[in-house]
């Protein structure tokens, strides 16, 4: 017989515990044994506790990152249903969620300034060591687009006059952009602006339409995939590259870990990058070279056709000449570096005049010209790397930072920001990352 409704009669007391109802193995239980709060106590403020208790704040904001819960109302109302978020959280059945606007308030404030994000973050850097996920013998850099919270509607083409003072889009982002700047630009100097998030690049890196969009980067250790640092940038090529330098640099002095081996697309293959791997920091570069530009046509004279020799510094080309930078020596000891950081060797005239090989080489030139980076040996030391068997083993682990954007875009839903500004964009970073750290430690408990 069916079981009748008792008419919606209401119990005055119930045997209910939220300890027991929260299952052994859920995500949130697992992640809970590896979360270390113990760096936020100077945060807890020494007159009162401030509006929203800071471990209360970031464990909501965990939850949001690891479901993909983006918007603040959204997460209050989740962790006032869900009895595991409020098992996470550590709210009874009778506590009150902080209201959105208050938690967006804290969130915004005194935490971001004093690097409450980061300290988060570090911390399930320091777990993860700590468990022997992190080798610190390679690691993969990269960078991946995130839509900006900017629409296109509300932007200025380069040259349109923008009034920054117009309290109609003076927010705190466009203080960010401004304080960047010398002087306050009164028209745009990048192609098109944003009126919402100045600092956010317009861009259609991805072949798809034009949008705003900000860069994670991410320097990944390939023993696990444990993201070891994370950094914010524009999403342009050379601020890209900037912010791994700074994440190698910034996790050499946080945690004393230094590389054997970099591994990154050919983005990181510039002269000065690998310059910089090589003479700087004693980091064997495992990257793609930048193509060079080569006048090789199928039946030509090209770049490899010419052999340099070190301890002459002097091309030979296929005919047996030398190609030098001077020919006599007190020119030589007058030259200054160039400014464009590129050497340049010529052949002499009457060589190519007289060569069989003119028509192939120098067709319309009066004598060959090979131009050579001063970081040029750099570039030396990765062809040298592109024939080792290591080298083919780098290519396979470099895909796992690549890996890691994959599963912050599908599994954790991060695909647009929420937060405007670098500052904001920074602080979305940290906590997805933090949360990719965290979830990779709690996969390993059965
Ligand atoms: S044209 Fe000049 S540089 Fe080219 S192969 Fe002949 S001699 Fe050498």
């Amino acid at each position: 017989m069916m079981g009748k409704l008792d008419g919606g009669e209401e119990k005055l007391f119930y045997a209910f515990s939220l300890e027991d109802a929260v299952p052994q193995d859920h995500l949130l239980r697992r992640i809970d044994r590896f979360l270390d709060l113990s760096e936020l106590r100077p945060f807890y403020s020494s007159i009162g506790r401030p509006s929203v208790d800071p471990e209360l704040m970031v464990r909501m904001l965990l939850v949001g990152y690891c479901f993909g819960i983006r918007s603040e109302r959204r997460l209050c109302e989740e962790v006032h249903l869900n009895l595991a978020y409020r098992w996470f959280c550590r709210l009874g059945l009778e506590d009150r969620v902080p209201d959105h606007s208050t938690f967006s308030k804290a969130r915004h404030g005194r935490f971001r300034e004093a690097g409450l994000f980061r300290s988060l973050f570090e911390a399930t850097v320091r777990r993860c060591m700590a468990d022997g996920l992190v080798g610190g013998e390679g690691f993969a850099t990269d960078a991946s687009l995130i839509h900006a919270d900017a629409s296109k509607n509300r932007s200025a083409w380069k040259g349109e006059a923008v009034d920054w003072e117009d309290p109609q889009i003076a927010s705190r982002p466009v203080v960010e952009y401004l304080d960047a700047l010398d002087d306050g630009p009164k028209v745009t100097e990048k192609k098109r602006v944003s009126l919402t998030d100045p600092a956010a690049q317009w861009t259609c890196a991805h072949g798809g339409p034009a949008h705003f969009a900000w860069a994670t980067n991410y320097l990944v250790d390939v023993q696990a995939s444990v993201i070891v640092d994370v950094e914010a940038s524009p999403a342009v090529r050379p601020a890209e590259v900037a912010a791994s330098r700074r994440m190698v640099d910034r996790t050499e002095e946080r945690f004393g870990l230094k590389p054997k081996r970099l591994m990154g697309d050919k983005a990181y293959g510039s002269a000065e990058m690998l310059s910089w791997m090589v003479k700087e920091k004693g980091i064997e570069p495992h990257v793609a070279l930048f193509a060079q530009p080569d006048r090789k046509k199928a039946d030509g004279v090209g770049r490899g056709d010419f052999t340099y020799d070190p301890e002459e510094d002097a091309y030979t080309c296929p005919a047996g000449k030398k190609l030098k930078r001077f020919r006599r020596e007190a020119r030589a000891k007058k030259a200054k570096p160039p400014p464009d950081q590129v050497y340049r060797y010529y052949a002499l005239k009457a060589d190519c005049d007289a060569c069989p090989l003119k028509p192939k080489c120098c067709p319309n030139l009066p004598m060959r010209k090979l131009p050579r980076s001063i970081h040029e040996d750099a570039r030396d030391k990765v062809r040298e790397l592109q024939r080792t068997e290591a080298y083919e083993v780098s290519q396979r682990d470099r895909k796992k930072v690549e890996m890691a954007f994959a599963h912050l875009e599908q599994n954790l839903g991060f695909r647009r920001l929420r937060l405007r500004g670098p500052t904001g964009a920074q602080d979305e970073f940290l906590l997805a990352a933090a949360v990719q750290n965290l979830r990779k430690l709690a996969c390993r408990v059965a």
